[in-house]
């Protein structure tokens, strides 16, 4: 962590970042990993409680992230050119924001130093969801309106 710049990430587009500066860039707030209902009528997201059966509930993190494709294979890998398309990602993702001209939030580690200030203020998903294996049908999960 010591080799990246503070801010590296401002005035810069997602496609000038280098691979440590782009992995440097999650929070770590686990969203992504959560499962989304799509309404195919009218095409409105819902979010549930329902997260990958790979993600450590408590840690907001990928069980085995190298080798996830081998037990998650269609975990997406965000990329510069395809983190807009994605409408299921949280409007507060990094990616999203930096690939929208933003700033990270006060609460991101990298702004506020503290990997657990995300936790703390309610911006990740820790200890509010649990595993797929453990849940059942999807659509007894609904908890809200995504977005
Ligand atoms: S939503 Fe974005 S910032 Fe949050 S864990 Fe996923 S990739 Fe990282
Ligand atoms: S495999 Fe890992 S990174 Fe992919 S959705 Fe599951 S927990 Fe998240």
């Amino acid at each position: 962590m010591s080799a990246l710049k503070p801010f590296y990430w401002r005035g810069k587009s997602l496609e000038e970042l280098s691979k440590t500066e782009w992995e440097a860039l999650c929070d770590g707030c686990g969203k992504c990993c959560t499962y989304k209902l799509e309404d195919t009528e009218t095409g409105e997201l819902y979010q549930t409680n329902v997260c990958c059966k790979l993600l450590d509930t408590h840690a907001c993190q990928c069980a085995d992230y190298k080798n996830r494709k081998k037990y998650v294979s269609d975990c997406v890998q965000l990329k510069p050119e395809n983190v807009l398309s994605f409408d299921w990602l949280p409007p507060t993702c990094a990616y999203v924001r930096v690939a929208k001209g933003k700033d990270l939030p006060k609460w991101h580690y990298l702004v506020c130093g503290d990997r657990q200030r995300i936790h703390e203020v309610g911006k990740s998903v820790q200890d509010k969801v649990l595993s797929e294996e453990n849940a059942g049908p999807l659509d007894q999960h609904i908890i809200a309106r995504f977005k």
